[in-house]
């Protein structure tokens, strides 16, 4: 079939560097980018980060309207998807309007998932996914202000970290007995609260909320073990729910997230989905979903390749990174491994630096840097080339892993 329209639903992420690779490798035919959101295509990551910390000079945009044009892009902003037909290749948009398309892709990402306690609350609670959320944070994490952080997840860590750096008192309220639980192993956590203790945040574990009111302009929240605690504002980042919506409503087969095989094609020939919305099997492996900037991106090119009729771009383990409280931390690989070794010194304050290395089955699978992000190169590799773990060369710091790798 000839390909002379694919139309993109989701203008973030996944949705612009699928433009950017369409055209890269060679689609000269009608693009469209449709988006809910009023802004261009714009960055994730530095919202919970600079756009808080530096809000005068943050950059977030990923593609400018010069840029746009110059690639031949009808971008759509504020007016998104509403209805899908597959078996007329139909998409219908909010005001309306009709697209027709011969491949389309559903890069919707996440909506934060909502936790109804606090949203009845209705004032002084909020969540960020979004530029408009990342501003009002701007304005609500004010020097003196008491910030209540709900999940000890990345987000959760990051907003502490910047709001703590605005001159709020910061609470995090983790309910689980270490934060990060979900993406990183516990030695790592363990060295997160330590630091952001030691910043001055009051970092609870194994803490959940028994019930919430606000009082006046107050948020009072009674907790599972009897404490009270009083906030001037309350922010949770519990995780997020794939926007599958229109996927459902298409009929096409959705588990949480939308199916896609390994080129990220959904269960219908002509949709396929990529970045957070979506779970891609791979091989043998039972289909995974993935948030991450990375692998927004890699799913883009997967699927531009494939509409293409190009070779995908080549797998690599998946990558992922977090700043706080002034530490970089980058991740590579399955964050499951069942051990995890220390190469370094975790212990020497503030300007730690050390790499922990993830082993299965004696196999090099896992590594994270901390302040360190000139090792990630060679630990990727070696993740990549599934090494074999040799402790006494692995963990020893005087010898240089470029060499290993
Ligand atoms: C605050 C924050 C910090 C982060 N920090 C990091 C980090 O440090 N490192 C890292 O690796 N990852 C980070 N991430 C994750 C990363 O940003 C996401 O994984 C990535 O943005 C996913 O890209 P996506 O295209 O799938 O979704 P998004 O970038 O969320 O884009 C989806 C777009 O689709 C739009 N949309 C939804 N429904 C419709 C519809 N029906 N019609 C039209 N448009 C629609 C949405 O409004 C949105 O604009 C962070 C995320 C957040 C929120």
């Amino acid at each position: 079939m000839s390909l002379s329209h694919i139309v993109i639903i989701g203008a973030g992420q996944a949705g612009a560097s699928a433009i950017l690779e369409l055209r890269a490798h060679g689609y000269e035919g009608k693009l469209t980018l449709v988006g809910d959101e009023p802004h261009l295509p714009y960055e994730r990551p530095p919202l919970s980060k600079e756009v808080i910390l530096t809000p005068d000079s943050a950059r977030v945009e990923i593609l400018s309207a010069e840029k746009l044009a110059a690639l031949k892009v009808t971008l759509i902003t504020g007016n998104g998807a509403e209805r899908l037909d597959p078996e007329a290749r139909l998409v219908e948009l909010e005001n309306g309007d009709t697209l027709g398309y011969d491949k389309l892709l559903l890069a919707t990402g996440g909506a934060p998932r909502r936790l109804p306690m606090l949203d009845s609350l209705a004032q002084q609670v909020y969540t960020l996914r979004n530029l408009e959320d990342a501003r009002k944070l701007i304005t609500v994490f004010t020097a003196e202000k008491s910030i209540v952080l709900v999940g000890g997840g990345v987000i959760g860590l990051e907003l502490a970290s910047s709001a703590s750096a605005r001159g709020c008192r910061v609470t995090v309220l983790e309910q689980e007995p270490m934060v990060m639980k979900r993406c990183a192993p516990a030695a790592l956590g363990e060295y997160l609260v330590g630091r952001h203790r030691a910043q001055g945040i009051d970092v609870r574990l194994s803490t959940g909320i028994h019930s919430a009111e606000l009082q006046g302009e107050e948020v009072h929240l009674l907790l599972e073990d009897g404490q009270t605690l009083v906030a001037d504002a309350v922010v949770y980042g519990i995780g997020i729910v794939p926007n599958v919506r229109l996927a459902i409503t298409a009929g096409l087969e959705v588990d949480g997230a939308i199916l896609v095989d390994e080129h990220c094609r959904s269960s219908h020939p002509d949709i396929y989905a990529a970045g957070d919305v979506a779970a891609r099997r791979n091989g043998a492996d039972r289909p995974r979903r993935i948030e991450s900037w990375e692998n927004a991106n890699h799913q883009a090119a997967i699927f531009a390749r494939h509409v293409l009729g190009q070779e995908p771009p080549p797998a690599r383990a998946p990558w992922f990174w977090t700043d706080q409280l002034g530490i970089n931390i980058q991740f590579v690989g399955d964050m499951a491994a069942a051990q995890w070794h220390l190469r370094g010194d975790m212990a020497s304050g503030t300007d730690s630096a050390f790499t922990l290395i993830g082993v299965s089955n004696g196999t090099l699978v896992a590594g994270i840097t901390v302040n360190q992000p000139r090792e990630m190169r060679n630990l990727r590799k070696m993740v990549d080339k599934r090494v074999c773990f040799q402790p006494e060369q692995h963990l020893d710091v005087t010898r240089d892993l470029r060499k290993l790798a």
